[in-house]
């Protein structure tokens, strides 16, 4: 198949943050400092490569952006200051809106402020929504059970509503994934047991990080703390997720402490606010090398999350101390910051939580594949120069 060339993809990366490619004189340093670089997976100087050559669909088709975690190692390492960590990253921005349907992520990550209208928007709709049903069916007064503004029950069914929209546009998203770099992009069989002999990947990548913890082991560093900090805001997001689709009647309950969910909430937050704070302080003061240029659409990922996490707090002291109009009208403002947040995922960075345990996935699959076949063995390294 012929590979088409564009000329103008180097630049149309600059849009997703990739500024400094052109630098590049393929030196490898990069690669050779690299955690994670191997001879199957030579990055980040054969995706400089690529994008200097414009090969953009052979990169569509790559792993590789997503086998890389961002400790900036090769920038700090690169003789020519062409930045191939941030590259990295911008190529993953770049892939999230390749695997996209709808065309929202490369509007979003094109403009912030087609993302903060569309954010104003879904925020002014559910709140409206929400307000609407509230004086309609409910009192202010009362915060659950029989009269209740906002009752568990629809709050559930509203929760459940929002998971089912998320989950479809990331379930089509990870088929399209799957499709260009396991079809497209894999020019060698690969039998169709690995699919179920590797599937432990998933689970494992998905819940330790483990790659994340080993960026720092050529500096010899025990613990690297990004890895920890996101580690716990990964866990605390998912734990809310959990019980605002499965237990929000009982949270909702009160206000005595519903103990046996309560405390799943309490880590949760501490998760959560531990890594919002740590996170927007790094952007502030660029400590860490990945912090020190910040896209647009990270900045209202962290922002919109720190609104969630404190109307969140907020909301639920009042409960507890009886303030229920207060209550009430924080829940309001707590979903109509946790319902954009949660719809924007799909389309923009956090969307990375379930296309890196899928690239894990795909490309053990892809190892042993190669490592099985001998003729392809023998190839591979020439394929992939
Ligand atoms: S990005 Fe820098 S270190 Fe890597 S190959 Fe290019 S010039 Fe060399
Ligand atoms: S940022 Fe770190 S993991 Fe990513 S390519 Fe550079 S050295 Fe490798």
């Amino acid at each position: 198949m012929a590979i088409r060339v564009n000329p103008e993809f180097i630049n149309e990366l600059d849009r997703f943050g990739a500024e400094d490619v052109q630098l590049c004189y393929q030196c490898g340093d990069c690669s050779t400092v690299c955690p994670h670089a191997d001879e199957v997976y030579r990055f980040p100087r054969k995706s400089m490569k690529l994008l200097q050559m414009g090969l953009e669909q052979k990169i569509e088709t790559t792993l590789e952006p997503w086998l890389c975690y961002y400790c900036g190692q090769c920038s700090e390492q690169c003789p020519r200051e062409a930045d191939p960590g941030e590259t990295m990253m911008s190529l993953r921005r770049w892939l999230i809106s390749k695997y996209d349907f709808t065309g929202i992520s490369r509007a979003f990550y094109k403009s912030r402020t087609v993302e903060v209208l569309t954010i104003i928007f879904v925020a002014i709709l559910t709140g409206a929504l929400l307000l609407y049903y509230g004086f309609t069916n409910g009192n202010i007064g009362i915060y659950d059970g029989e009269g209740a503004f906002l009752p568990s029950h629809f709050v559930h069914r509203f929760d459940l509503s929002v998971g089912a929209i998320l989950l479809v546009f990331l379930l089509i998203n990870a088929f399209r994934m799957w499709k260009m770099v396991m079809v497209r992009g894999t020019n060698f069989p690969v039998p169709w047991w690995l699919y179920i002999k590797k599937f432990y990947q998933l689970p494992w990548h998905f819940f330790t990080q483990k790659r994340y913890s080993e960026c720092e082991k050529k500096r010899g560093h025990k613990i690297y703390m990004p890895w920890l900090i996101h580690l716990g805001l990964m866990l605390g997001y998912v734990t809310m997720l959990v019980l605002v689709m499965v237990f929000v009647e009982l949270l909702q309950k009160g206000p005595e402490i519903r103990w046996e969910v309560h405390v799943f909430g309490y880590l949760a937050t501490i998760g959560l606010l531990a890594g919002t704070i740590y996170f927007i302080r790094g952007r502030f003061k660029k400590h860490y090398i990945q912090y020190k240029k910040s896209h647009g659409t990270d900045w209202v990922f962290v922002i919109l999350l720190f609104m969630i996490v404190i109307t969140g707090i907020s909301q639920h002291i009042f409960h507890r101390t009886g303030l229920i109009e207060m209550a009430n009208i924080t829940y309001v403002i707590h979903l109509m910051s946790a319902v954009p947040w949660l719809l924007r995922m799909p389309f923009t960075k956090w969307a990375h939580l379930v296309y890196r345990p899928l690239a894990m996935y795909f490309a053990s699959i892809r190892r042993e594949a190669i490592e099985r076949d001998t003729a392809v063995k023998e190839l591979y390294p020439l394929v992939i120069k």
